[in-house]
């Protein structure tokens, strides 16, 4: 098995360059691809449309020989549903996510979209259909027009910025001197961590993807760009199936399913008050 014998910091290395980029076009992940552990070998279909049923079935998963990341973890997210990744650090919430991004087969179990196992559908185009609005946007050099449009190559200016004011960054762009033409530096110095995030919703809004990965930010933002960002979310989350690496206790509220996590294991799923009555693990999270 290749997978175990490449060098494993390289690839979480990688995994970050991924976390601190949200894709929306394949290109994101060309780069990634060069080295990838999960083999495409097998995956020749495509998914030309996607509803968003996302199906875990007894999924296991190791990133070495001895001992599961993942165990048994068993779900069904419903097309459009919001769910969140709830557990404890190390709880295997980012290997899960992962596995649904094709990073990494299953060692055992299935996952499906729309039915289809997705170690039969080539990685490009499966990842077609997902989006990443993760902590640390990924900026490159380049206008806010063009570091917009990454999100679908071929956009035009107008659909730009009909995806900015849908993700609300519309405003805060057009306060800059150059406007959508401002050249940003690598890594966006020059705007706020939460601009960074409406640009990364923008992205995600043009991508237009049946699926969402939101990694929630763990970092204070002013409470006016807060609430722009969320409303931004709100707009982009809907009718798109969305799993969500939550840290606000009023995201995990809000979400359709709860799914806790603890060592690999998804210990309870379900609703904020499901899961408040079965007065488990996630209820004394809660506490
Ligand atoms: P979470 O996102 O919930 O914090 P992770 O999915 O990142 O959890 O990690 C789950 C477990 O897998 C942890 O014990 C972590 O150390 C381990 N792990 C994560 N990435 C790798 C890797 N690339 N190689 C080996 N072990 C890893």
């Amino acid at each position: 098995a290749r997978q175990f014998t490449r060098p494993l910091n390289d690839l979480a290395n990688q995994w970050n360059t991924l976390l601190s980029a949200i894709a929306g076009a394949e290109r994101v992940f060309e780069v990634l691809d060069e080295n990838e552990e999960a083999g495409d070998e097998g995956a020749s279909a495509s998914l030309d449309r996607l509803e968003g049923e996302v199906c875990f079935r007894n999924v296991s998963f190791s990133y070495e020989e001895d001992g599961n990341t993942l165990t048994e973890i068993t779900f069904t997210a419903h097309p459009g549903e919001t769910i969140a990744l709830v557990g404890p650090t190390g709880a295997g919430k980012t290997t899960l996510i992962q596995l649904l991004s094709r990073f990494y087969n299953p060692s055992s179990g299935i996952i499906t979209m729309d039915g289809r196992d997705i170690t039969t559908i080539r990685r490009e185009s499966l990842r077609s259909h997902m989006a990443f609005v993760l902590q640390d946007t990924f900026l490159f050099a380049g206008t806010i027009r063009e570091n917009i449009r990454y999100g679908r190559l071929n956009a035009t200016d107008e659909e730009v910025e009909t995806a900015a004011k849908l993700a609300n960054a519309h405003s805060f762009i057009m306060r800059l001197p150059d406007g959508y033409d401002k050249k940003l530096e690598t890594g966006g110095s020059g705007i706020s961590q939460g601009q960074k995030q409406l640009l990364a919703i923008a992205r995600a809004m043009l991508a237009d993807p049946a699926i969402l990965i939101l990694d929630e930010a763990t970092s204070s933002i002013d409470t006016v760009t807060e609430v722009k960002i969320q409303e931004g979310l709100n707009r982009l989350m809907k009718g798109r199936t969305s799993f969500v690496i939550a840290h606000r206790l009023n995201t995990i509220h809000r979400a359709d399913r709860i799914l806790v996590l603890k060592d690999g294991r998804l210990l309870e799923q379900g609703s904020h008050e499901e899961l408040l009555t079965k007065d488990g693990f996630y209820a004394s999270l809660v506490k």
